[in-house]
């Protein structure tokens, strides 16, 4: 079995592209290294840019693939409520690019929750209603009714797979979270405790919540990673196209994130609070039932405490990340 990893550098691609590795799959990674990083992954890289519609198909035109993950994409929310055009081009104009070319093979897709805007029930299943509130999940949507429309047609199947929010790093400490720059919670709060960054500052405690902080659904890199393996077992094995929310089903409020934090390194988080961010729903859990019960998919790490621990040890062993 051969398979392509697009963005197989970056953080959820490449733990995907280390975790099929181990299971025996031949694993080509195609990443043009803007956002990814050569250290994340060991086996055979192509550095093409999927935005170069010669490249991408004169590279895939000696290439057969049984099945593709797309990672490759720009994923920061804020960036891309002030560069949309920039956020359509990156995650749309590749997957088109990709299926001019590869027409009946069938396609694991990087979504999100971002898709589905602002939560009208206490968690989101995969058939609440999609409203994106920002360009990436716009781009995201896009990107899935594009998926759509091929297999109606014929074309190839795929799964799309509506992640929450990616966090931890590999058991070994090895591989983790490297962004440029850092915007996400779990990293600034660790960083802040171990005195490698700057004071954590809490995006409002005004929200409606027990601690007035927002809740979020916190899911560990390896058990995306497996839930893609599982995806793409399913339509490898025939099954059809379908959508699949990735979360434990638990939230964690940035409170306790901190809480949690300041206690894994023995000091703790240096933070103030601050408004509100803009954009920022106030709770996203995910209803992951349909993919427990369609994938036997099951998250090995469904305490914040496990998963923090994880991050912990990358920080601790990797200062400067992968630079
Ligand atoms: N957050 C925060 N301070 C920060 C970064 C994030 O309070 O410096 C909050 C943010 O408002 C959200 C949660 O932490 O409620 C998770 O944010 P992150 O950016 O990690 O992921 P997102 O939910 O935006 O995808």
């Amino acid at each position: 079995m051969k398979i392509l990893v697009t963005g197989g550098c970056g953080y959820i691609g490449s733990a995907t592209a280390r975790w099929l590795h181990r299971r025996g799959v031949e694993v080509s990674v195609i990443d043009d290294l803007s956002e990814g990083h050569r250290r994340a992954w060991d086996g055979a890289l192509a550095e093409l840019d999927l935005l170069d519609r010669d490249a991408c198909h004169r590279w895939l035109a000696d290439q057969h693939f049984d099945g593709v993950i797309h990672f490759a994409a720009r994923c920061y929310v804020g960036e891309s409520v002030q560069q949309p055009v920039r956020y359509w081009r990156a995650n749309v104009v590749p997957l088109i690019h990709l299926t001019e070319v590869l027409e009946g093979v069938p396609i694991v897709f990087s979504s999100s929750c971002a898709t589905y805007g602002f939560p009208r029930t206490p968690t989101l299943a995969e058939d609440h209603p999609q409203q994106p509130v920002n360009p990436y999940g716009a781009t995201k949507l896009a990107a899935e009714r594009l998926l759509n429309d091929r297999d109606a047609a014929g074309l190839g199947r795929f799964a799309a797979l509506r992640y929450f929010n990616a966090a931890g790093a590999s058991a070994d400490g090895r591989h983790g979270e490297h962004h440029d720059p850092e915007t996400h919670l779990i990293p600034l709060a660790i960083r802040a405790a171990l005195g490698q960054g700057s004071p954590l500052t809490v995006f409002g405690t005004d929200w409606d919540t027990p601690d007035g902080s927002c809740i979020r659904d916190y899911i560990h890199v390896d058990d995306l990673a497996s839930a893609h393996y599982r995806a793409l077992e399913h339509l490898l094995e025939g099954g059809e196209s379908d959508v699949w929310n990735l979360g434990t089903g638990r939230g964690s409020s940035v409170i306790e994130v901190i809480e949690t934090v300041g206690r894994l390194c023995g000091t703790p988080v240096p933070h103030e609070i601050g408004p509100r961010r803009e954009g920022d729903p106030q709770t996203l859990v995910a209803n992951a039932d349909k993919a427990r019960r369609d994938l036997g998919w099951e998250p090995a790490y469904r305490e914040l405490a496990a998963l923090v621990e994880t991050a912990v040890r990358w920080h601790k062993q990797q200062p400067a990340g992968y630079a």
